[in-house]
């Protein structure tokens, strides 16, 4: 009966019903120390579990294996008598099965990394922080702020929060609009509320102590999924525990060859299983970031520097790329293949051969020579933003000192861009009609600010584009010169609770609020107008002829163009700055 765990260090299933090694029994110093809730054996629980429905090892006599119940693991001793069937074994090809080669990969890394590790702040922070609440904070916060953002941009970030909001406590003792303010730029506005939740869930909660496994971390606070929790533990308290993000997932689907999707669950949990596999006891923390900075500076998705890579001897990628290339050049040279039969070779997988690997790429997408190594890892085809249109309206009045002030209201607590404020802007069916949507935006701003809104004075600006993660966001711009040197003023009143919160803000004010990118350039496109309006009426010849080419489509359905911003392409000219100069 095969019904133990997979021994993580020498790649076989351990035959016992309880818990321990298949190569050194109940004696091994690893394994023995593990309960069923260490991570790795859970992961490769979880693995055995996924390919249970993909292909299996027939049991010796008992034909063809049929399809697992689902509730075999190996936190489950197996009643006596039942039949405890096994999943087919990942090909050792998929693998690090060599406890020697697994020494030498992690050495090669660590030496790699002590020698050309980037200077970052959360780093030197990690490293010289004492306290290791501290510690685990000040990581906690450069893992979230990384989350799809570059090193470069989160830097600034990270120095400004970390001297804003020291400790936990100072978080939790923020305001969310302050989060948002300072979170501004950084995408995903939830990640920094999330991370202000699990600041005082820990303050109120836990006695100011975070959690301190990576199980517990993940069970515990709001927004810190699976990775993030081995990150926080393995650089924070040292635990032997793997991490996977973007960059080790390429990395690892390259020297493993994985050219499945890397989304199936299949793929997944093998990547968690090979990161707890390599993970270095001694040197967790420093070792999951040295696979995640390998793939940040040198396996790069488009031109990775094998030639400069610590891992080179390990790569199965950079193997297939060796031997392709031999094949060509025989070729080439009009070489005939070798007549002797060919050695066992390692670069191979067997179920991969006849297309019934899980982990191998399909049969049907064949190896793309050009690609080399980057033939890893492959992706599933991305799921299309849906499409949205929005109508916001920039109402402007003259402040007290003659400078411009805007309307902004704040977005609902929950949801898209959370508690953040923007100019007032509805939601509008794409086949909605111009003057439909005039009336309709003029009527929200009515509704939700109390000014009265002619919908025959509403400007109309352009369109600007702003893709979201999962939205492609179309906002068409309004604008509204309010009348007389300090416009009614509308607020939220106390008899209508309902009412969003309402402020006038300066240009200065408005940028430093907590306003999304999309707002920043809705209002750069507003400015934009307003420049060129003031521009001379002598427009030249050459630019007169670029707005031809855009003017036949009727207003309100026009798309001015936009830059990489989103915003008026510099030097094109409105419809309406058109019209006039005609
Ligand atoms: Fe990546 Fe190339 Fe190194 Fe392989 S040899 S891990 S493909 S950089
Ligand atoms: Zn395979």
């Amino acid at each position: 009966m095969v019904c133990g765990v997979w021994s993580i260090d020498h790649g076989a299933w351990s035959t016992a019903s309880s818990p321990q090694c298949a190569v050194h029994g109940s004696s091994c110093t690893v394994h023995s120390a593990w309960s069923t809730a260490c991570g790795a054996c859970q992961t490769m629980g979880r693995l055995r579990a996924a390919a249970a429905g993909i292909g299996r090892r027939p049991q010796p006599g008992t034909g063809p294996a049929k399809r697992s119940s689902g509730r075999c693991r190996e936190t489950t001793a197996p009643q006596r008598g039942a039949s405890c069937p096994a999943p087919a074994q990942p090909s050792a090809f998929h693998l690090f099965v060599d406890t020697a080669e697994i020494e030498a990969f992690r050495t090669s890394l660590l030496a790699w990394y002590d020698r050309c590790k980037r200077d970052l702040p959360w780093r030197r922070l990690a490293e010289s922080e004492p306290d290791v609440d501290r510690r685990a904070y000040s990581v906690w916060v450069s893992e979230v702020m990384l989350q799809q953002t570059q090193v470069a941009t989160v830097m600034d970030y990270y120095t400004r929060w970390m001297q804003k909001w020291p400790t936990l406590q100072a978080l939790a003792d923020a305001s969310l609009e302050e989060v948002n303010a300072l979170w501004a730029g950084l995408g995903y506005y939830s990640r920094g509320k999330r991370l202000q939740e699990g600041a005082r869930k820990v303050v109120s909660e836990l006695a100011g102590r975070m959690p301190r496994t990576a199980e517990e971390l993940q069970k515990l606070l709001p927004g810190v999924g699976r990775y993030t929790a081995g990150a926080i533990a393995s650089i924070s308290y040292g635990q032997a525990t793997g991490v996977v993000d973007g960059n080790v997932t390429r990395v690892l689907c390259r020297l493993r060859c994985l050219g499945a999707d890397t989304s199936s669950p299949p793929v997944t949990e093998h990547l968690w299983g090979l990161a707890h596999t390599l993970v270095d006891r001694a040197r967790p923390g420093d070792f999951n970031q040295a696979l995640m900075e390998l793939g940040a500076t040198v396996c790069s998705p488009k031109a990775p520097l094998c030639a400069e890579c610590p891992v080179r001897p390990h790569c199965w990628a950079q193997r297939r790329v060796e031997k392709e290339l031999e094949v060509a050049s025989r070729r080439l040279l009009g070489k005939a293949p070798s007549s002797c039969p060919p050695e066992p070779d390692i670069e191979e997988c067997a179920a991969g051969a006849s297309g019934s690997c899980p982990l191998c790429p399909p049969a049907l997408e064949p190896w793309d020579g050009s690609l080399r190594v980057a033939n890893f890892p492959r992706k599933a085809a991305k799921k299309q933003p849906r499409a949205e249109r929005t109508a916001t309206c920039v109402l402007e009045r003259s402040g007290r000192r003659g400078e411009p002030e805007f309307l902004i209201v704040q977005r609902p607590s929950s949801g898209l861009l959370a508690g953040l404020w923007e100019f007032p802007s509805l939601l509008v069916a794409p086949e909605l009609k111009e003057k439909q949507q005039r009336e309709a935006l003029a009527g929200h701003v009515r509704a939700q600010t109390g000014t009265a809104v002619a919908a025959g004075r509403l400007r109309h600006v352009g369109e600007v584009v702003h893709v979201f993660s999962h939205i492609h966001q179309t906002y068409v711009v309004y604008s509204l010169l309010l009348d007389g040197p300090r416009a009614a003023a509308p607020v939220k009143r106390e008899e209508e609770p309902e009412l969003p919160a309402s402020r006038w803000v300066t240009k200065a004010d408005f940028q430093a609020a907590a306003v999304s990118t999309a707002m920043k350039k809705v209002l750069q496109a507003c400015e934009r107008q307003s420049r060129e309006e003031k521009m001379p009426r002598t427009v030249s010849k050459r630019k007169r002829g670029a707005a031809v080419e855009d003017a036949p489509r009727p207003p309100g359905r026009v798309k001015v163009g936009t830059d990489a911003d989103g915003g008026l392409a510099r030097g094109q000219l409105s419809l309406h700055t058109f019209l006039k100069a005609k």
